[in-house]
């Protein structure tokens, strides 16, 4: 076997590294914001029924529109979003890349803020679009000054932005996402895969007279549904045009269109833990200081927390104790997803006990 390096690889690949979160399977694993609660059963079984009708058509590609699924999708987010407005994918990163391959590409640049979400970065290297970045205030808050400023400055294609951001958990203002939006002739992209977990207003309240506006939504966090790779998007219906250019056709297998369908039905049910697991978010807030750590506000169900004099030794010795959380590469800090009751006692108590508490 030859190694990468000596490939034709496209030489802006080069040196980069994939995405690459562990996988292992630990007792407690609260490293990538899943919902970790298991699908109810009754929700599972109609699921499997719809799969069964959907394997017996399966000689047949599977609607290219996914027109039901866009509906119960629109129905889902409400806010006037019929399913014209509805974009979807195998998961929000695919949705991403679709927005990128339309509006970024070579030549083009995209404007984020880190520390975000590390995929944004990974997905204009993909794309061939030139990643710039912006800088946050204190506390990793966002304000309209900073991003009015940073889109003057580097005058981006796209903007992307992340609310609430992820691996801090800060709520982003609308009235930030309007001033960008009135700063730049370009996309203005919202990731709002934690936004059920979030209290304000959600980025689709500014969608009406906005067509350069994106909001987009996911079904791995709040909606448990992480292993069937769901994302989706709603924007204006010429923006949805732009993005049939560039999908593979028949993206959306006849399976996953199912289970999706299947699932939103139930929404309320697939919903029904994520008032559960905001208490464990604060929960950890709460406690987090008493053992010397300091946590940041979140809106997600996530919580990044500072204090931590060396994290890759702190989260080495968690992994040895059959919990997995995720060293996201900030100095001082660590990011912990809230899980069920059970596993977050785990985690505070195993934390506990090795900061010496
Ligand atoms: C987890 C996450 C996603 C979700 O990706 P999927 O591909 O839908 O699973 C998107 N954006 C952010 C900020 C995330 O943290």
């Amino acid at each position: 076997m030859t190694s990468l390096d000596e490939l034709p690889i496209r030489d802006d690949l080069r040196g980069k590294k994939p995405y690459g979160a562990p996988q292992d399977l630990v007792p407690v694993r609260l490293n990538v914001n899943e919902n970790t609660h298991p699908i109810p059963e009754d929700v599972a079984t109609d699921i499997v029924r719809s799969l069964a009708r959907a394997v017996l058509g399966a000689n047949r590609y599977p609607d290219r529109e996914f027109t039901e699924l866009r509906t119960a999708l629109a129905d889902y987010l409400g806010h006037g979003v019929t399913a014209e407005n509805i974009w979807a994918a195998n998961g929000s990163n695919e949705v991403l890349q679709h927005v990128l391959q339309a509006f970024g590409g070579p030549g083009r640049r995209v404007l984020g803020f880190p520390p975000t979400y590390s995929m944004h970065s990974i997905i204009a290297g993909g794309t061939g679009t030139t990643w710039v970045t912006g800088e946050r205030g204190p506390d990793y808050v966002l304000t309209e000054a900073d991003v009015v400023g940073a889109i003057r400055q580097t005058r981006p294609d796209v903007v992307f932005l992340c609310s609430p951001n992820n691996p801090t958990g800060t709520p982003l203002d609308i009235d930030v996402i309007a001033a960008a939006y009135d700063a730049t002739d370009g996309i203005v992209l919202v990731d709002e895969a934690y936004a059920e977990f979030a209290s304000g207003p959600s980025a689709l309240t500014l969608l009406e007279g906005r067509p350069r506006l994106l909001v987009s939504r996911t079904m791995s966090k709040a909606f448990a549904f992480a292993g069937i790779r769901l994302g989706y998007l709603a924007a204006d219906p010429a923006v949805i045009d732009a993005l049939r250019l560039v999908r593979l056709p028949y993206h959306l297998s006849a399976l996953t269109q199912a289970a999706a369908v299947a699932a939103l039905a139930h929404a309320d049910e697939m919903l029904a833990m994520v008032d559960e697991i905001i208490v464990q978010r604060d929960r950890m807030i709460e406690a987090l200081p008493a053992l010397g750590y300091e946590p940041l506000p979140s809106a997600a169900n996530f919580v990044l927390f500072g204090g931590v004099a060396d994290p890759h030794a702190l989260f080495t010795k968690l992994y040895a104790e059959g919990v997995l959380i995720r060293d996201v590469g900030i100095p001082g800090h660590l990011r912990v997803t809230a899980g069920t009751e059970a596993e977050t006692s785990i985690f505070l108590d195993t934390l506990a006990r090795l900061s010496g508490r």
